[in-house]
């Protein structure tokens, strides 16, 4: 642990009222300020790591806002997972269940998507439906119960075994990019990322998708598991370097806030380089505002658009994705209040920590209620999967799409916008 991190803290509080979990118990010990004066006791052999301590820290969602907010350069949620990827290593490393989903299972595409099949059969014959109608989850562990829950409609079959490896710029092309597929954009969000090498291809980018790529590794940070992410770093870094790519872009926050810090994670000097050509959609959709605004059609529609964490706390990105939304003719953009707060998703969180993820994600439904929006838009499928179910139960009629959904509904208008 980095020491000087957690002496810059000033404790001016700066950062408390962006905390989510701060802002909804009001504790001391749940807010950033206070987790940097808890780790920085054990640090120092203050205090003694107890259960309850590791329950105040488990309690942080690392969404980092409160890293946006402090003047002093302190990342608390940073600091946390740090932490506990420290702690792991201490421990021994993984146990049995983590092993087997970060390096058996993670790692490897084939196997995830085969992992999948059960539920796309689940789907597929009717049987959710009726589990759902009959009530039968109730009868399962909460966990089960919540996860199945979260589940959107899956697509036939996942992005990556569907589209080819290379498609080819509309007209004159401009450049090439490498696109990152994202694990749950490619299994669950497809028709999104379809959407964005479509819109990459008609802006006269040629697209190339390595299928052997693997998971960014962001399971294994949030599972503790820093060995397992230094080997997703360099089997995504060694597998990219065999394309010549102006940037290698990625639809999916999460992922990319990954992607972006491989250079720190000890991989090389050909990590830091491939970190410094990610890109995330919208930061390369914004650089060609001009000829895209000449491409897109009129949708009248209300939007608003909820900042995920990944993009704007730890990617800095706020200003594009509002850009390209105002691009489209005749669509009223609303902000939303508050918009860069967390929904509560944060990786599992949702499921480990059911009660504090529903009341952050509370706030950010009445918010969305509040603006009069017909449709929600959003770059980040753990908000995708928070906040589709929790539009679903509360606020029916707000559709929620992914920006580049959005963006190809206009290229290809006039069509009607799908329903959902
Ligand atoms: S983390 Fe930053 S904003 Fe929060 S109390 Fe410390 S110095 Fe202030
Ligand atoms: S990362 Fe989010 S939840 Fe964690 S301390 Fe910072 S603001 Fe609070």
């Amino acid at each position: 642990m980095d020491e000087v991190k957690l002496i810059n803290c000033m404790r001016c509080g700066m950062c408390l009222p962006h905390c989510p979990t701060y802002r909804e118990t009001f504790l001391e010990t749940a807010s950033p300020r206070g987790r940097v004066a808890l780790i920085r006791k054990v640090t120092e052999g203050e205090l003694d790591q107890s259960e309850r301590l590791l329950e105040y820290l488990a309690l942080c969602l690392d969404c980092q806002a409160c890293a946006s907010a402090c003047p002093c350069g302190v990342n608390a949620g940073e600091l946390v997972a740090e932490f506990s990827c420290e702690g792991k290593a201490g421990q021994g490393g993984l146990n049995f269940m983590e092993d087997l989903i970060l390096r058996k299972l993670v790692p490897h595409p084939d196997r995830l998507e085969t992992s999948m099949a059960p539920l796309r059969l689940y789907q597929r014959t009717g049987l959710q439906k009726l589990v759902r109608h009959l009530g039968i989850l109730k009868m399962f562990p909460k966990p089960l119960a919540r996860m199945e829950g979260l589940l959107p409609a899956l697509p036939a079959r996942p992005l990556r075994q569907e589209i080819s490896e290379v498609t080819e710029a509309i007209g004159p092309e401009r450049g090439s990019i490498g696109f990152f597929l994202g694990c749950v954009m490619s299994l669950i969000f497809s028709d999104a990322s379809r959407a964005t090498i479509q819109l990459l291809s008609a802006l006269g980018y040629k697209v190339i998708t390595p299928k052997n790529q693997v998971c960014c590794g962001a399971p294994n940070m949030l599972g503790g598991d820093l060995a397992g992410l230094q080997e997703a770093a360099r089997t995504n870094v060694e597998i990219f370097a065999g394309y010549e790519v102006d940037f290698i872009v990625t639809d999916c926050g999460g992922c990319g806030a990954e992607l972006k810090k491989y250079g720190h994670h000890g991989a090389g000097e050909a990590a830091a380089e491939f970190s410094a050509r990610v890109r995330d959609i919208s930061e390369v959709l914004a650089l060609h505002a001009d000829e895209l605004a000449l491409l897109l059609q009129p949708l009248a529609l209300k939007v608003t658009y909820h900042d995920p964490c990944h993009i704007a706390h730890c990617q800095g990105i706020r200003r594009e994705p509002r850009q390209l939304l105002k691009l489209i003719p005749e669509l009223s953009y609303q902000e939303l209040e508050a918009a860069d707060a967390c929904c509560g998703s944060a990786g599992t969180y949702n499921i480990a920590r059911p009660e504090m993820s529903d009341r952050i994600l509370q706030r950010k439904l009445d918010t969305i209620a509040s603006s009069g929006a017909a449709v929600l838009v959003t770059s980040n499928p753990g908000c995708l999967l928070q906040l589709k179910k929790g539009l679903a139960e509360q606020l029916p009629n707000v559709r929620i799409l992914h920006l580049t959904e959005l963006l190809l509904q206009s290229l290809r208008a006039p069509v009607a916008l799908k329903p959902s």
